[in-house]
């Protein structure tokens, strides 16, 4: 048994594919700019069509996090305790991920902590998911 794989459906394809190749992608909408995730086909905010894949650092804030102790499939027992967060994108406001934090013991991360992305391959495609931030951000540099 393997851990569950992404089922990338029309509205999400652009973000697993993104992540496939080691790139982080949400939406943004072209008529009021504002960001959202998860993908999906019409702007939360003001409900135009016109929602387009950006690409971002990577780079995040903690915003909570709760530790699992149990393992409701089996196959994350070996993973025990792991961190499932909520995590706001630093260069994409509005935007916040539900997702884990990994390469960091639980006790030691509190909310406002500063993160950074990392993918762990599944089938096809790849998980992003985040881990204290280890470099400083690039001032003004671009990607
Ligand atoms: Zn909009």
């Amino acid at each position: 048994m393997s851990k569950p794989v992404p089922i990338p459906d029309a509205a999400s394809a652009f973000f697993w594919e993104g992540a496939a190749r080691g790139e982080l992608l949400v939406q943004m909408c072209a008529d009021c700019e504002s960001f959202q995730y998860p993908p999906t086909v019409v702007c939360e905010k003001c409900q135009s069509r016109d929602v387009r894949p950006v690409r971002v650092s990577g780079r995040g804030t903690l915003y909570a996090l709760t530790v699992m102790h149990q393992a409701f499939l089996p196959i994350f027992a070996e993973d025990l305790p792991f961190t499932i967060a909520l995590v706001d994108l630093d260069d994409a406001p509005g935007a916040r991920l539900l997702t884990n934090i990994v390469d960091a013991a639980p006790a030691g991360l509190a909310a406002g902590d500063p993160l950074e992305v990392v993918f762990e391959p599944r089938g096809d495609y790849a998980l992003p998911q985040f881990r204290p931030a280890r470099s400083q951000p690039e001032r003004g540099g671009a990607e």
